[in-house]
């Protein structure tokens, strides 16, 4: 019994990396300027804290930072009263 023992060595075909650069256009579009803002008056409780008044119903919004003042304006129900000036 005759073994042939072949050993073929394959050149590795090399491939061909194409680097293809994907430029990706991030459009990021943030509007960093709420609209909020224009509705309420920033002020300063006396414990130094940032509140807010809404200027539709004079209601203080404090604490939460301008989502809170956003959840008033959208009547986030558990969150903060919602405005009763502004209807949904
Ligand atoms: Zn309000």
């Amino acid at each position: 019994m005759q073994l042939d023992m072949e050993s073929r060595e394959e050149e590795p075909l090399q491939a061909q990396s194409q680097a293809q650069s994907h430029s990706s256009v991030l459009s990021n579009v943030r509007t960093k300027k709420d609209i909020a803002w224009e509705h309420v008056t920033q002020v300063v409780d006396e414990k130094g804290k940032k509140a807010w008044i809404c200027n539709f119903c004079q209601k203080v919004i404090g604490g939460g930072g301008i989502n809170r003042v956003k959840k008033h304006f959208v009547g986030v129900k558990g969150e903060v009263a919602a405005c009763p000036k502004v209807s949904p």
